[in-house]
């Protein structure tokens, strides 16, 4: 018997953060287009309702619900999480996208840098986490999905601070799948190398600059460091986060699942 099964999201209500960003854009994407019914949170509202037009041929816009919130907000996480359920139901999967690049080497790191990638990629994730964790755990039912990183796994020269939130997101991710798993709630983590989207353009610009070779140059150093000779497309890690959610990975648990063409191995 087979079980995966494309139905297995069907009409299931997931809330995508970081929605406006390359990954939870295709996300939100792929899971309309299995029947999930999607709460999209960023903060750039023209991007959500660019996004939610893209999305109604595929699920029918009352099936999409467009919130924008800043998550480092305690305030703005609650009335998230309320409106979300009350305009979709209860909220079956959680896919933890929103993320903020930054750090550089460690003897320019400054006070306020760290704070602000902490703050964003792990403690906002957490606490909304939490907020959306308390409803499952009535229903003893649901799904979570956090977007940790390669460079959450193992050390990245000039990213400390990112890196350092990543492998917190991974130790958070496992934790919490200890406890969450008791009540049938599940929680993984994917771990991308470099993505097609505007935060690997940057870090591999920023690299380019420091070595003094062009972008061109430096996007063609990033592809060829990697054994499968190109970085992930975003649809190929919003298929990962998918397959996730679904039945198929039910005894996955506290997973870090590495969508990296090989580059963990180098
Ligand atoms: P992106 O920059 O395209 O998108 C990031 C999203 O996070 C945006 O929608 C932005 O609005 C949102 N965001 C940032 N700060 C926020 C805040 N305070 N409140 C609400 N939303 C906020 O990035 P992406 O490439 O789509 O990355 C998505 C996730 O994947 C991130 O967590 C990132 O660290 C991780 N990741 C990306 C790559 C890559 O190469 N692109 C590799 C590994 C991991």
């Amino acid at each position: 018997m087979a079980i995966f099964s494309n139905d297995s999201l069907k009409q299931k209500h997931v809330l995508i953060t970081g929605a406006t960003g390359g990954i939870g854009y295709e996300t939100a994407k792929v899971l309309a287009g299995m029947g999930a019914r999607l709460t999209v949170t960023g903060r750039n509202e023209e991007k959500l309702l660019e996004l939610k037009r893209e999305l109604t041929p595929l699920s029918g816009e009352e099936n999409i619900f467009v919130k924008t919130a800043d998550l480092t907000d305690q305030a703005s996480r609650e009335e998230l999480v309320e409106s979300s359920a009350k305009a979709l139901g209860f909220i079956n999967g959680l896919v933890n996208s929103a993320g903020i690049g930054g750090g550089g080497v460690v003897e320019e790191l400054d006070e306020e840098t760290v704070e602000r990638v902490m703050d964003v990629n792990f403690k906002s994730t957490l606490f909304l986490t939490q907020l959306v964790y308390r409803r499952m755990l009535e229903q003893k039912e649901g799904d979570i999905v956090n977007l940790s990183s390669l460079s959450g796994l193992r050390g990245t020269h000039g990213n400390t601070a990112y890196a350092a939130s990543k492998f917190a997101v991974i130790g958070w991710t496992q934790s919490m799948a200890l406890e969450a798993i008791e009540h049938n709630i599940r929680v993984n983590a994917v771990c991308p190398g470099y993505v097609e989207t505007e935060m690997a353009w940057n870090s591999i610009r920023k690299k380019a600059e420091k070595n003094g070779i062009s972008f061109e140059e430096g996007m063609k150093e990033a592809a060829a460091a990697i054994p499968s000779g190109r970085i992930s497309t975003t649809e190929e890690v919003a298929n990962t986060i998918a397959f996730l959610l679904t039945d198929a990975a039910r005894n996955i648990v506290g997973e870090s699942l590495k969508i990296s063409g090989g580059n963990f191995m180098r």
